[in-house]
Formats: structure tokens, C-alpha cells, sequence
């Protein structure tokens, strides 16, 4: 059965067309955001998923909304993965692919322990390019990616399952 949440979840999320370039829909979940019930609803969906995971980490890369609720609520610590020249300590770093160019996420060394079940949420994931490079940063920790998540897959990028991520599991509110 569908869940109920899921409609309003995907109805709060405006689509804006040519941003930020031309040809480009972009979903803009901050409209998602300003309806507390439905950001509590798509944050419990995911924390009623993971709750009985044995996870002790949750990462996120670069806008940090949806991580830090759904790692409060499972009682797991929070890991963000940053560009380049946030962080502060001792870093290790993962290259990746853009459609233009090339970009770079950071993670603290000791943020995450060998062998900690840790999971990657993203809102949104397009070529999957963020999601692989925070895999690549969490297991060359150590960690083990029990799953990544997502709001929104897109449609175009349907075909992502669990063999794009390299046997990692993948979950998408959007089907
Ligand atoms: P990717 O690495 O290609 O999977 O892109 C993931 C990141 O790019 C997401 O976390 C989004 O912030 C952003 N992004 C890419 N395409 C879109 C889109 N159509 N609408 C909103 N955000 C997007």
C-alpha cells in the first residue's frame, strides 16, 4: 500500500522550470518546509525506517535539513560532509563528477569509527554523483553504508538501484 504522507509530501514541493539554467526542473523543497506537519512527516517516514537499524551515524552532504532530525530522533550521531575549506580538523577528501566541472566533499577524520552502520541521506539525488562520493569518503573510514535515502529520485535517473550504489541499498520516498 502507498503511504498515506507520501501525497502531500510530493505535492509541497514546488517545481520550478529552467533553474538554474535552461532545460533544468528544479525541485525546491524549502516550499516542503514551511508545512511543519508534512517536514515531520518525511522525516518520520525515514526515522520509522532506520529506528530498528542499529545505525549509529547518519551523513549528510552539503545542506544538512533533513540529516540532523532523522539522526535526533534515531539516536544516531550526525556527519556532515562539507566542501572543500569548511572544516576545521583533519580531512579526507572524495572528488567527483559534475555535469560542468568537478567538485569535492570533506569529512573530519574520526568522525566515524571502522565498522560503525552508518546511512547517507540526500533531498534530492540527480546523477548520484554526491551520494557515491559520501560513500566512498564513509568506507574509506571504515564505516559500513547499511542505505542511502532520498525525497526525490528523479524520474530520468529512475533506473538507480541498489547496483548503481554498489550493492548498497537504496531508498526513494518517490517510488
Ligand atoms: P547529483 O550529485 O547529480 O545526484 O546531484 C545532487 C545534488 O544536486 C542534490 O543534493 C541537489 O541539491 C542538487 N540538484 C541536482 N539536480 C537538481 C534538481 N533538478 N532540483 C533540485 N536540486 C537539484
Amino acid at each position: 500500500a502507498v503511504d498515506p504522507r507520501l501525497k502531500a509530501i510530493s505535492e509541497s514541493i514546488r517545481v520550478v522550470p529552467h533553474f538554474p539554467k535552461p532545460g533544468i526542473m528544479f525541485n525546491d523543497i524549502t516550499t516542503l518546509l514551511l508545512h511543519p506537519g508534512v517536514f515531520k512527516d518525511a522525516v518520520d517516514i525515514f526515522v520509522d525506517r532506520y529506528r530498528h537499524m542499529t545505525i549509529s551515524a547518519v551523513a549528510e552532504a552539503r545542506g544538512f535539513i533533513f540529516g540532523p532530525a532523522i539522526a535526533l530522533a534515531i539516536g544516531a550521531k550526525f556527519i556532515p560532509l562539507r566542501k572543500p575549506k569548511k572544516l576545521p580538523g583533519e580531512v579526507i577528501s572524495e572528488k567527483y563528477v559534475l555535469e560542468y566541472g568537478t567538485d569535492c566533499l570533506e569529512m573530519h577524520v574520526g568522525a566515524v569509527q571502522p565498522e560503525e552502520r552508518v546511512i547517507v541521506i540526500d533531498d534530492l539525488v540527480a546523477t548520484g554523483g554526491t551520494l557515491c562520493a559520501a560513500i566512498r569518503l564513509l568506507e574509506r573510514a571504515g564505516a559500513e553504508v547499511v542505505e542511502c535515502a532520498c525525497l526525490i529520485g528523479l524520474p530520468k535517473f529512475k533506473p538507480l538501484t541498489k547496483a548503481d550504489y554498489a550493492g548498497h541499498g537504496y531508498c526513494r520516498l518517490n517510488g
